[in-house]
């Protein structure tokens, strides 16, 4: 019986033919040496993550068909309380770079290298274009209950619950990212055309992406997200007078948008706007606080992200915005 799967190449493994990793107890290989390329940057680079809280296949979700037809998703073997960190998934930048177990599963089974990339790959405006080999497996849902960021300086993915997930849901992300207020509209439009045309995502007017009142709220708040740097901020009263559109914005995200990404930055914001005045600064504790308990979820501990959080905490004078 096939109980795990080797976390470098992905093999089934059978239950005696299991090694486990002696760090975190839960990720599993097939031999020694997939655990060496494993630990470093080949592979999914485990050391970065072995020290952490993040959930593995096969023990917190597994991959498997969906009842629909869609073919494959991921789903939860257990709860997984909100902001749970489901995976980590290394972006591969090109095709050749795939282990090649995975690129004869992949979609479409008959299609060319460049087709299978083209399908499976995902794009982010920072990022460009990334494979993750089992982020490729989450679907599409406009009520979406996880979100991905893709974590540049580490080069992976991270998959993270926005809402709790029960035990045997489907875990969805949103391909669109309609509700992501870091992007503009005219982003937005284009990706709902790139994934209607590339995964068949055909929303009906009742879908929530299609709730005109919801897009106001989306656009109103992009538009407040690039508003706020270019505010004058010399004095008290007009450092005060951001914060407070910080503080609306942070609200707005809460009720709006995709969770804890689009409020990690606004945090961060709030940090080195507060520190500029004496008057403000004591504003700042909350905001820093905040901003480095969203870089756990987020981010590796060991990323220059999550350090350079952390000394901003613990020193707040070393920022170049510090009055
Ligand atoms: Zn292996
Ligand atoms: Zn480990
Ligand atoms: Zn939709």
């Amino acid at each position: 019986m096939v109980s795990r799967h080797c976390a470098y190449c992905l093999i089934p493994l059978e239950a005696d033919k299991v090694k486990m990793c002696g760090g975190c107890k839960k990720r599993s290989y097939c031999s020694r040496d997939c655990q060496v390329n494993d630990w470093g940057a080949v592979g999914q680079h485990h050391k970065q993550w072995c020290k952490e809280q993040i959930c593995e296949e096969d023990i917190d979700w597994e991959i498997r068909e969906t009842v629909d037809g869609k073919g494959l998703g991921v789903f939860s073997k257990r709860l997984l309380p909100k902001h749970t960190r489901i995976m980590v998934d290394r972006g591969y930048r090109k095709i050749e770079d795939v282990p090649l177990p995975f690129i004869n599963a992949l979609m479409p089974h008959e299609g060319t290298l460049q087709e299978k990339w083209d399908l499976n790959s995902f794009y982010r405006e920072e990022s460009g274009d990334n494979l993750g080999i089992r982020l490729a497996r989450v679907n599409h849902d406009c009520r979406n209950n996880a979100t991905n960021k893709f974590i540049t300086d580490l080069n992976a993915f991270i998959l993270i619950a926005i809402r709790d997930i029960q035990e045997g849901e489907e875990i969805s992300i949103q391909y669109h990212f309609y509700n992501d207020i870091s992007t503009s509209k005219g982003y937005r439009d284009a990706r709902e055309q790139v994934i209607r045309e590339k995964w068949s995502v055909n929303c009906l007017e009742s879908c929530i992406c299609r709730d005109k009142v919801l897009a106001e709220r989306i656009q109103k708040a992009h538009e407040l997200d690039s508003m706020i740097p270019t505010m004058p901020m010399k004095t008290e009263e007009q450092i005060k007078r951001v914060l407070k559109n910080v503080d609306l914005l942070l609200k707005e995200s809460e009720q709006i948008s995709n969770g804890i990404m689009a409020l990690s930055r606004t945090y961060y914001d709030g940090f080195q706007i507060a520190i500029l005045h004496k008057k403000t600064y004591p504003l700042h504790k909350m905001y820093i606080q905040k901003y480095l308990e969203s870089c756990e979820i987020v981010d590796s501990k060991l990323s220059s992200t999550y350090q350079q959080a952390l000394k901003y905490y613990q020193n707040p004078s070393i920022h170049r915005n510090h009055f």
